[in-house]
């Protein structure tokens, strides 16, 4: 049979439908969900990053704040532009573009970002909430990862899940939802020995490694769900996905798997903290 192919391009796109109307609502309400986005430096990828999430927001009727910070700002600049985006009672989330230039402790800036308005989920307090199956706006890149799941209806529990990835932002809260999914969840990584033969005991992966086709096709269990977080100039993944139409049982593709899904994400999540106002 087939694999089901898990489109996060037109899961984004149903979603953003729901998202204008319930923006249109708040709108009725006197309210405008507003997320503060917050780019420091000159990196071109971040520029971009950043422009697509503030087009998206207009796209569905939110307003988008730009505050955009030199490359020679220190860590004092940017906890103070977070202090008066936390007290500004207008916006109703910060995203802060990972990554900030190196002079800039970023962990103390995230940190900083109010728990309310981390509808990046980039807190360690937001971190630990999500794992410990609290309420917590969970890191959109994972959080867009699980709705695809739960969209098309696939039985994690149980599962035995691979993660290849650690980093704070997705293999990490990666694994702790699929953790709270009851999934069996190893996390691998770049000091892991003979990774090869974990990932082929895999009845769910996560290619979130950032090497172009690192997991190989033969690597991948007979009728394994396969996620591939990675994008790559060369428009493939983290995983050789050429021959996952008859090898897994479903699949991201790559591009129009993963990657509308986490932006999707980040405006739904803001376009929920501002409707706590009037719930
Ligand atoms: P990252 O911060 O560079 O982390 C990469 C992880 O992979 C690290 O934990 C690293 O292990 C591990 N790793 C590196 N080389 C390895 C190897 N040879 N064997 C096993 N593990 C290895 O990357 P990231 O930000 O998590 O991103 C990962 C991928 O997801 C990238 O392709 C990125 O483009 C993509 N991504 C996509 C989106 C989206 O919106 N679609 C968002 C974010 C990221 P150590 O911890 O031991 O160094």
């Amino acid at each position: 049979m087939a694999a089901k192919i898990l489109d996060g391009k037109k899961l984004a796109t149903l979603s953003e439908e729901h998202i204008k109307t319930e923006v249109s609502e708040l709108l009725s309400k006197g309210i405008q969900p507003t997320l503060a986005t917050i780019l420091v430096g000159n990196d071109p990828a971040s520029e971009t990053y950043v422009r697509m999430k503030r087009n998206t927001c207009k796209k569905v009727g939110m307003q988008s704040i730009a505050v955009e910070l030199p490359e020679t700002t220190t860590t004092d600049d940017l906890l103070e532009a977070i202090q008066k985006l936390n007290s500004d009672k207008n916006v109703h989330g910060i995203l802060l573009q990972h990554p900030v230039p190196s002079q800039i402790d970023e962990r103390k800036c995230f940190d900083a970002i109010d728990i309310e308005k981390d509808v990046d989920g980039v807190t360690c307090l937001g971190f630990g909430n999500m794992s410990m199956g609290l309420s917590a706006y969970g890191s959109c890149t994972p959080a867009g990862i699980i709705r695809l799941i739960k969209h098309y209806e696939l039985e994690v529990q149980g599962l035995n899940a691979v993660v290849v990835g650690r980093s704070p932002i997705l293999g990490k809260p990666m694994a702790m939802m699929l953790l709270n999914l009851n999934a069996t969840v190893t996390i691998c990584h770049s000091r892991t020995i003979n990774i090869e033969s974990i990932i082929k005991q895999a009845d769910l992966i996560v290619g979130a490694v950032g090497i172009p086709r690192f997991v190989k096709t033969e690597w991948i269990k007979q009728d394994a769900i396969v996620i591939d977080a990675g994008f790559h100039t060369e428009k493939c993944g983290d995983i050789d996905l050429s021959e996952m139409d008859h090898i897994s049982s479903a699949y991201t593709p790559v591009p129009g798997g993963v990657g509308p899904m986490t932006i999707n994400t980040l405006i739904l999540h803001t376009m929920q903290s501002a409707k706590k106002l009037v719930s």
